[in-house]
């Protein structure tokens, strides 16, 4: 089955991660424009996964560098296994086991293969296509090399390069750097763990040592600090809520107050979590 690889390295009682339904994501996804997308992936290396859909499926290679505009930079890509397309969209905190870490959909759009067979263009080791996304878009191309990182079952490689095509798309822009953030949330890593638990991971971290081990704590620290931070601006907001209501309601003789209040009711919470949110924008920038 299509997904068989991805299940088995999966307890999905224990990932947030989603089981997929293969037979139900071809059939919905019939006549559709393809999809594709990147997730940043923050486990015990820091690694950008590079999806495309196919056959009602994501095909899957992690790129430890993440995508390059720059047309003189190959990209190292791993052919990993498939995965659900309802993996398209997730983003969030896997609290343990494998891939245990942090995902942000970093990038999405519509793929336009630019050859007429997909299945011989993968069998061949050469995929050319373009992409339209937020971020990446323009002509690519996936080439399979006979590199590193052992081989399939067929005997060939797992190991491709990701390039782009020279086009008005490419450039010396860093995007990783310069586009850093998530096109689902619009949150850092940070920030996605301070929406989840902040301390799911005291015993046993993803990442230990090295780059990521220390990214990681940082983020685990930012991410507490955030949620606390978040913590203390909504109690006020939701103090102020009360008198401007008790005030609305007991002042009969101005009918235009409880709308008033009303307002300064919704506007409140809202006005109290954008700071938490903002400065953790521009303390990560
Ligand atoms: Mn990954």
């Amino acid at each position: 089955m299509a997904l068989d690889d991805y299940k088995k390295k999966r307890d999905f009682t224990k990932s947030p991660e989603p089981a997929g339904d293969h037979d139900k994501a071809l059939r919905a996804r019939k006549g559709k424009p393809l999809y594709f997308c990147v997730q940043k992936h923050l486990a015990s290396h820091l690694h950008y996964d590079f999806r495309l859909e196919h056959n009602g499926v994501l095909l899957s290679w992690a790129v430890p560098k993440g995508p390059s505009l720059d047309p003189s930079v190959k990209r190292l890509a791993m052919h990993v296994e498939d995965h659900p397309i309802e993996y398209g969209s997730f983003e969030g905190v896997i609290p343990e086991g494998y891939g245990a870490g942090i995902v942000m959909l970093w990038d999405k759009g519509i793929w336009t293969p630019q050859v007429e067979d997909i299945d011989k263009a993968l069998a061949k080791g050469d995929l050319k296509f373009t992409l339209d996304g937020f971020k990446l878009k323009g002509s690519w191309v996936l080439v399979r090399t006979r590199g590193y990182g052992g081989s399939r079952g067929d005997g060939s490689s797992k190991s491709w390069l990701l390039i782009k095509h020279r086009d008005d798309w490419a450039g010396a822009l860093d995007i990783t750097e310069f586009a850093p953030r998530s096109v689902k949330s619009d949150f850092d890593f940070a920030e996605i763990l301070a929406d989840d638990q902040p301390d799911v991971w005291s015993s046993h971290k993803p990442a230990a040592g090295g780059e990521a081990g220390d990214m990681l704590r940082d983020i685990i620290q930012q991410a507490a600090a955030l949620k606390a931070a978040r913590a203390t601006t909504r109690k006020p907001g939701a103090r102020a809520k009360s008198p401007a209501k008790k005030k609305a309601t007991t002042d009969p003789k101005s009918p235009a107050k409880p709308k008033a209040a009303s307002r300064a009711k919704t506007a409140a919470p809202r006005a109290a979590r954008k700071p938490a949110a903002t400065t953790g924008a521009r303390r990560r920038s």
